[in-house]
């Protein structure tokens, strides 16, 4: 399983918790903390703060956009000092008092702790009681990707997510035209998003081609009926289809958590970090974010039409525009 359909099933067993009033008081949540936990943990923080009524979080909101940010009001954060790389007891109070203030906006508070395996033995005795009875209405997020170092009495109050580590890329016969398209997409210019556009189109339409003579000479050999041909055609197409948008979406994260400042080293699409790095220096978090979403948009409906695909993706290229 891919990491992005990881995340995305504990996501949704994290949504499914949150609907039945289940959830736990605490996650811990391992995997790296610059990366797909710090993915998960403002994902779910986002949910909880998100002021949309539906399809939360909605990623355009005030606390959508302010969560991965790290400006969020009713999110606490705690980390190792950068001198002794520990949390402190003192760091550790002064979280604990944040936590048991009312929320100022939303209803819930979010307590997040980064690299939850540094935490000092006296830092970890004065949580105990908070974990295992946080103030009403409050989460707490442990990041770790060492949780095998962790205090046993810590991570037995927990309820444990465990995220994979991101995959390499794969090149696939698309990748260059799609790498070819991600390097030029970021731009004002409206002639360079219907380009954008028709590449995309141009590639989606000699993808069918060739898979549907691929199919026609193996129908050939086995005698199977055009039906069935169609469908195994239909079938690959999708599956090509994708990966395609999965790795724009890819680049659309990369840019996202270069915008938060996050690690390099967590990118997808690493071997294009100069690029990225330009890109990134364009954009704000916002835009960052709406980026993504118009990706997520073209995809989405691109699955419910059959064709033509062309229109769907001139006027999804046309809104990842930088203003
Ligand atoms: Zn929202």
């Amino acid at each position: 399983m891919s990491t992005a359909d990881s995340l995305e099933q504990w996501l949704s067993i994290f949504r499914r918790s949150a609907k039945a009033g289940r959830l736990a008081h605490a996650y811990l949540v391992c995997g790296n903390p610059e990366g797909v936990a710090r993915t998960y943990a403002d994902q779910v923080a986002s949910y909880l703060l998100c002021t949309a009524t539906e399809g939360r979080p909605c990623g355009i909101c005030k606390s959508c956009i302010r969560v991965p940010a790290g400006r969020h009001p009713d999110v606490f954060h705690i980390e190792p000092e950068k001198k002794s790389r520990v949390i402190g007891v003192e760091a550790m109070r002064t979280f604990i008092r944040n936590l048991q203030q009312s929320a100022y906006e939303g209803d819930w508070k979010i307590g997040l702790m980064l690299h939850a395996d540094r935490l000092n033995e006296n830092a970890a005795n004065a949580f105990l009681k908070t974990l295992e009875e946080p103030p009403p209405r409050t989460l707490m997020l442990l990041l770790t990707d060492s949780p095998q170092t962790m205090l046993r009495t810590v991570i037995s109050r927990c309820q444990r997510v465990n995220l994979p580590e991101p995959e390499r890329k794969k090149t696939e016969d698309w990748t260059p035209v799609v790498d070819g398209i991600l390097q030029t997409s970021l731009s004002n210019d409206p002639l360079v998003h219907a380009a954008c556009a028709h590449r995309l189109n141009d590639l989606l339409d000699e993808t069918k081609t060739r898979i549907l003579a691929e199919e026609k000479k193996r129908a050939k050999d086995t005698e199977a009926e055009e039906e069935v041909l169609d469908a195994r055609a239909e079938a690959r197409l999708k599956k090509v289809r994708a990966a395609i948008f999965q790795s724009l979406l890819h680049w659309q994260r990369d840019l996202l958590l270069l915008v938060n400042g996050c690690d390099e080293g967590l990118l997808f699409h690493a071997e294009h970090i100069e690029v990225l790095r330009g890109q990134a220096a364009q954009l704000d978090v916002a835009t960052a974010f709406r980026r993504v979403r118009a990706i997520q948009e073209m995809d989405t409906r691109l699955a419910r039409i059959s064709r033509p695909a062309l229109p769907v993706l001139e006027s999804g290229f046309a809104r990842m525009g930088l203003s």
